[in-house]
């Protein structure tokens, strides 16, 4: 058994052998065949089963979840254990619905040939999950990948051990084994789990792993998810109620800590705006961690840095700013503890905006409006998440109408993720592909186009005569039949085109 790094081996957690891995995904592979998976009464049975783990070991989950982040039980069941359950109740409840054969109108020439489209499962799919929240992003997507009717590999992610020990320990206690496998380990494992063949991969964590997920599948030409991460950012404009964005925006950034893929990155916010918004962030902070209760570090509500490798880099960040702390700063590198921390007057080339920050640091980047703030969010990367705070609805169109990004919120932070109705998912560097809902399980599913053309009896022999003309030899008179059953006469008016020169239009004619 290789060696699990030092979080994993804490925590207990047992890697699975290397050498057991490709018969591991060759069993799934082969229980996918049998068609065990396609029933939905099947499927929805097992994502009861899942809902019941969570509801039987909700404190065991807790604990987990405590041990690995230092998370409050309400962050965890509110981020996680709640969102999940949800998404199961929903997933089962819809599921009928989701996965019934559609019918598209297809026109009248195609009327007799029932065309549909049938969502049917891929085959075998790997999830691969990141740390941070390790419920909602590792099992989450496992939601959609059972009810599209996929057989499933889960390779948790070892940095948060804990949880991925738990998981593994209740995982086929309630979860059919045959169908649903969990395959624990570090890069080894996961390199070993990448070389096998899948019909989708599934993968939440940075850019540079997510790089090389793609790069394995490719070989396979197996359809990826990337779920990634990037710099988030909020303008605060000049409109916005200045107290309201500050609570909620602090909220983003403090709530585990910093560690979620959409925490609002930075601030943008016109320079004369940029100390009453201080002053409102500083009102929240108190009230989020009273002093006269011990402040942050005393405080429960207030999660832990994952490790003291992401300790230190945040340390970095921060050591290596030339804004200024304008609240908190504090850290306890024993504790893994670093207080939410705001840094004003942050300029474009500052340690701090260069990669993501994932943890409690708050840059503010003053800018002089809308369109400067605009102007800077296009100069980068497409971003997972972007937020607005504004009241003037021109802003508002303005703003999410010139920029591009995986979601767009105006008026909060975070909170899109909780609304399974809408896909998540990023754009460019922050990944592709969506998830929650109906997404997560259009995702999982090959849209299968079929059609039944009657081929046998009187209806046979009618189409047969009417789309015989498509045979051989060809001849003009025919193919002026196929094209009255079949062809769109262009009856649009010819749109202005300036790039068409008069000679080249004539060109076009004659041709
Ligand atoms: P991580 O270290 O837990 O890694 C994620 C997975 O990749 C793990 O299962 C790990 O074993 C595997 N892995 C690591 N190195 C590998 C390698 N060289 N080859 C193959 N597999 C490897 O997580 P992380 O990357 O630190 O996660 C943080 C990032 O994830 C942040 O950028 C965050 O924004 C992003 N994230 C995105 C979402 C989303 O939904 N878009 C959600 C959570 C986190």
């Amino acid at each position: 058994m290789a060696a699990a790094t030092t979080a994993a081996a804490e925590a207990g957690l047992q890697y699975t052998p290397i050498d057991a891995i490709p018969g591991i995904v060759s069993d799934l592979r082969a229980a996918f065949l049998t068609g065990k998976t396609r029933s939905i009464e099947y499927r929805k049975n097992q994502l009861k089963q899942l809902a019941y783990m969570f509801k039987d070991h909700q404190d065991d989950f807790i604990q987990s979840l405590q041990k690995d982040l230092g998370r409050s039980r309400f962050e965890s069941v509110f981020a996680e254990l709640m969102g999940t359950t949800n998404e199961i109740v929903e997933t089962v409840n819809k599921l009928d619905k989701w996965a019934k054969p559609a019918k598209p109108w297809a026109g009248l020439a195609w009327a007799a040939h029932g065309a549909t489209v049938r969502s049917e499962p891929k085959g075998t799919v790997l999830v691969l999950g990141a740390w941070n929240y390790p419920i909602t992003v590792q099992v989450g997507p496992v939601i959609g990948a059972i009810a599209a009717g996929n057989t499933v590999l889960l390779k948790p992610s070892e940095v948060a051990g804990h949880t991925a020990k738990l998981l593994a320990e209740l995982w086929n206690k309630y979860l059919d084994p045959e169908c649903f496998r969990i395959v624990n380990g570090g890069i080894p494992e996961t390199t070993a789990v990448l070389d096998q063949r899948f019909e989708h991969i599934f993968y939440t964590g940075n850019g540079t792993v997510g790089r090389i997920i793609a790069e394995k599948a490719a070989k396979w030409l197996c359809p990826t998810t990337l779920e990634l991460g990037g710099k988030s950012p909020v303008y605060v404009d000049k409109s916005a109620d200045l107290a309201i964005a500050a609570h909620r925006i602090l909220w983003g950034k403090s709530f585990n800590c910093g560690q979620t893929c959409i925490a609002p990155d930075y601030v943008l916010i016109p320079h004369e705006l940029q100390d009453r918004f201080v002053a409102e962030l500083k009102k929240a902070y108190e009230r989020f961690y009273p002093q006269l209760k011990g402040g942050v570090n005393a405080s429960e509500s207030y999660a832990r840095i994952i490790n003291t490798g992401h300790w230190k880099r945040l340390n970095a960040m921060l050591s290596g700013t030339k804004g200024k702390v304008v609240l908190g700063g504090e850290g306890d590198e024993a504790q893994k503890f670093l207080a939410p921390t705001v840094i004003a007057d942050v300029r474009v080339d500052d340690a701090v905006m260069s990669g993501e920050i994932f943890g409690p640091l708050l840059p503010i980047v003053p800018v002089r409006d809308v369109k400067a703030a605009v102007d800077f969010i296009n100069s980068r990367d497409q971003p997972l998440a972007l937020y607005l705070f504004a009241g003037d609805s021109k802003v508002k169109q303005f703003f999410f109408d010139n920029t591009r990004s995986g979601a767009c919120v105006q008026g909060d932070t975070l909170l899109h993720f909780a609304v399974d109705a809408l896909p998540f998912g990023g754009t460019g560097p922050s990944g592709y592909g969506n998830y929650h809902g109906k997404a997560s399980f259009d995702q999982f599913s090959h849209q299968r186009a079929s059609l039944d053309a009657p081929s046998t009896g009187i209806l046979g022999k009618i189409i047969e005569a009417v789309m015989a003309s498509r045979y051989p030899p060809y001849t003009d008179a025919n193919l002026k039949k196929m094209r009255a059953l079949a062809a769109y006469s262009v009856s649009f008016s010819r749109p202005n085109n300036p790039h068409q020169s008069k000679t080249a239009s004539s060109v076009s004619v004659a041709s």
